[in-house]
């Protein structure tokens, strides 16, 4: 038998659903009722509902066609059986064959042995899973992508109805009583440093629909319009207010306005409101969808550009229900909870009050991570369900260095935690009291003290960190969180902007560093099995020369009669470098051609991130004007261990007799070839990494903005005649680490606290 596929769509059954919650009765009853509805309607046997008890169990609450005795007593952890599966991964299944899945649980009380086919869905309400409402057939029956979408609408009135008319105590979603939780300790992954202690602030406010099923299909359709034009004019104002700030921020506003216009994603909410439901549930299904989708996508770009789409959702819902964008509520001192969220989301919140992120997705990588990191705001993801355990209101400290959140931590945690926060509150403005003094060692050794970056809006902290200038422009991440490829026009602009803001202070900007782990959605590079070994950095861009060039053309009309630095990322041997070298010099021809004016002072420089070019280094020292020691590379290499494998993060250490003596003989290379070397790598950002990296002979550091006063403070307690002499006693030792042995040197000696 080939079921109707409901040519009506779910509005029939909609219809007399709503007719049902109109007649009153106890939340069982109609549950009762609702099964039936539904399994004529669909034509199955079996229709069951299934709530969340307890927060971790599925109890069948309702049924057509199991056995009767089986309701309130089938019981099924989350995550057991299919049903469970359907919960716990918030997602639709559907089964021709539905005993023969290996996650299939047999419970004998309800007879289920002869049905063979099943499809289950989700009852979902504001990201929380609070049931399943399953069909089931005696025939192996496929379901349609139309049998499944009218079963998720049905799971919205069905989410209503459990929210609302209180189908049991402790059932589903009221009474979040999450105070009863007590304190907890979740684990994530550190998408940026730091340490807040805060309240917490539900990103996605928990909506009310309060109606699901359209009395007039016509007026929700106009509805839905009229707020989607209000959207656009609301995404225009902020476009046009961006005027004022930088143009990354433009670029990612700029994506929104472009989804803002899908005419795929309006129609499948047209399409949803034809169905019978209101706009704001045609909204809140598609945002479902959207979920369950984002939920099976394994490609991190597809999934960040899914992730924008649910942040423009909640937009429009915010639109359709008349609320403003909730800053009213934000306490001072807010960490925001979410799923996922879009980098314009973000920015939209006010950064004063703003201490912390915390998200059940997101990857290093994501655009929203680089934006905290450009904000200094502490962010750990892939916090699992921390949504389900975290209310508005509860207190919550977030400590990204250790990737993990506390969620209503005791009086003396809470204490704690607010005097380390405090104490970095003081040692960050004593820090900022050393901002106008040399970083200049103990024995006169003027050290130069730079910062890193990859955003126009980082430039903000060059002038208060007090920085000499900027060591490293990683210039892919521009391009990272753009949606297709800048044209010279656009990075000359932002490169100009670049150095205006920078104004005396030099800026070294790195060439492309794309490929491996940095992947640009709009550029179709080959997936390598090993990206930090494969397909990337100057490899990549000396086969695709156009897209060097017109990098290199950018960078030069940028600087033009001003000076410029540049560098190559990745570097292997002298003749890569001679190669980008050369394309740099038929740029140069090239506008000298045109009669533009090119930069006054040219510097190019290589980084060192591959050991092979060490063995070069006196003839690369002839041919570069500097070195730049990428040591997250460097060290990686030299060491065969993938520097984002947590796993192996603690196993060498840089601070070990091996590394020391690279990188010492590295510096005394560069020294005997009177050529300025930097290093920009992490190992420059951490206090007693940066003073064995000076007592080994570096001159000029980079570093993140947050590193350069504590990293200052040290170089100015340091004295360097000693420290290089035992620096080389430790080279000689066989230990693993001589970590301690350096830190009790400093501590003795008053260099570190
Ligand atoms: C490095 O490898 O040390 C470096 C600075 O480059 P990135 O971290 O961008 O790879
Ligand atoms: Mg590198």
């Amino acid at each position: 038998m080939q079921p109707h596929a409901g040519a009506a769509g779910p509005r029939r059954l909609l219809k007399r659903i709503r007719d049902l919650m109109a007649a009153g009765g106890s939340g069982q009853e109609r549950l009762d009722q609702i099964v039936k509805f539904i399994a004529a309607d669909m034509v199955a046997e079996v229709c069951s509902i299934y709530l969340v008890r307890g927060g971790n169990e599925l109890e069948l609450f309702a049924t057509q066609g199991l056995n009767a005795e089986a309701v309130h007593k089938t019981r099924l952890a989350m995550g057991e059986g299919l049903i469970g599966d359907i919960a716990a991964h918030a997602r639709p299944l559907a089964l021709a064959d539905a005993q023969s899945h290996p996650n299939f649980a047999y419970r004998p009380e309800t007879g289920e042995e002869i049905y063979h086919s099943l499809m289950g869905v989700p009852i979902l309400r504001g990201g929380r899973t609070l049931g399943v409402v399953a069909v089931q057939n005696r025939t192996f029956r496929e379901y349609t992508e139309e049998e499944t979408e009218t079963l998720q609408t049905i799971a919205m009135v069905l989410a209503e109805l459990v929210t609302g008319a209180g189908v049991a105590p402790g059932v589903g979603g009221q009474g979040r009583v999450t105070e009863a939780l007590g304190p907890m300790r979740l684990e994530g992954v550190r998408l940026a440093d730091g340490i807040a202690i805060g309240r917490a602030v539900l990103h996605q406010p928990r909506v009310t629909i309060r109606q699901i099923v359209a009395e007039n299909v016509d007026a929700e359709l106009r509805r839905l319009e009229e707020a989607v034009a209000t959207m656009h004019t609301a995404l225009d104002d902020m476009l046009a207010r961006s005027g004022f700030v930088d143009g990354e921020q433009r670029d990612i506003l700029e994506t929104y306005r472009m989804f803002a216009e899908d005419h795929g994603w309006l129609g499948r909410i047209n399409e949803a409101i034809r169905t019978g439901l209101t706009a704001e549930a045609a909204v809140q299904k598609v945002q479902e969808d959207t979920r369950a989708r984002m939920s099976q996508i394994a490609d991190p770009y597809l999934r960040e550009r899914l992730a924008d789409l649910e942040d423009l959702g909640n937009r429009l819902l915010q639109h359709l229900l008349g609320h403003g964008f909730r800053a009213e509520e934000m306490p001072d001192d807010a960490v925001i909870f979410a799923r996922s969220m879009g980098p314009a989301e973000l920015l939209d919140y006010d950064r004063d009050k703003l201490r912390a992120i915390v998200l059940e997705e997101g990857s290093p990588t994501s655009h929203v991570a680089i934006i905290a990191q450009a904000l200094n705001l502490p962010m750990i993801g892939r916090v699992r369900d921390v949504l389900v355990k975290v209310d508005s209101g509860d207190a919550v400290v977030v400590d990204a260095q250790a990737a993990q959140v506390m969620l209503r931590p005791s009086e003396e945690v809470r204490e704690a935690v607010g005097a380390a926060v405090q104490a970095r509150v003081t040692r960050a403005a004593a820090y900022a009291a050393l901002r106008e003094l040399p970083a200049v060692t103990r024995d006169g050794t003027r050290i130069s003290i730079n910062m890193n970056a990859g955003l126009l809006m980082e430039l903000d902290q060059l002038e208060a960190s007090g920085a000499d200038g900027i060591g490293l422009y990683r210039t892919e991440i521009p391009f990272m969180i753009r949606s297709e490829f800048p044209d010279v026009a656009a990075q000359t602009d932002l490169y100009r902007r670049i150095l205006d803001r920078a104004g005396s202070r030099p800026v070294v900007f790195r060439t492309l560093d794309i490929g491996g782990d940095k992947h640009l959605p709009y550029l179709d590079d080959p997936r390598d099995e090993n990206p930090a070994i494969g397909y990337r950095a100057i490899r990549l861009s000396l086969d695709r020369p156009v897209m060097l060039r017109e990098q290199l053309r950018a960078l030069l009309r940028a600087a033009a009669g001003r000076s410029l630095d540049v560098m190559f990322p990745m570097v292997a041997e002298i003749a890569e470098f001679e190669q980008a070298r050369a394309l740099l010099d038929l740029e140069i021809q090239r506008e000298r051609n045109r009669g533009r004016p090119v930069p006054g002072a040219l510097r190019v420089g290589t980084m060192l991130e591959v050991p092979a070019l060490y063995w070069q280094l006196p003839l690369l020292c002839a041919r570069a004007d500097f070195i730049s020691v990428g040591s997250n590379d460097l060290l990686q290499f030299l060491f065969a261990s993938d520097r984002g494998n947590p796993q192996l993060a603690d196993r060498y250490d840089a601070l070990s007799p091996a590394a020391l003596s690279f990188l010492g003989a590295i510096a005394e290379q560069c020294a005997a070839a009177g050529k300025p070397v930097m290093v920009c790598g992490d190992v420059a950002s951490r206090p007693l990494e940066a003073m064995a990296l000076v007592g080994l002979g570096f001159r000029g550091l980079s570093m993140p903005p947050a590193a350069i006063g504590p990293v200052k403070e040290m170089i100015r307690h340091v004295e360097l005649g000693p420290l290089a002499r035992y620096l080389r006693d430790l080279m000689r030792l066989p230990d693993h680490s001589v970590r301690e042995k350096l830190r009790i040197y400093a501590q003795e000696r008053g260099i570190l606290a």
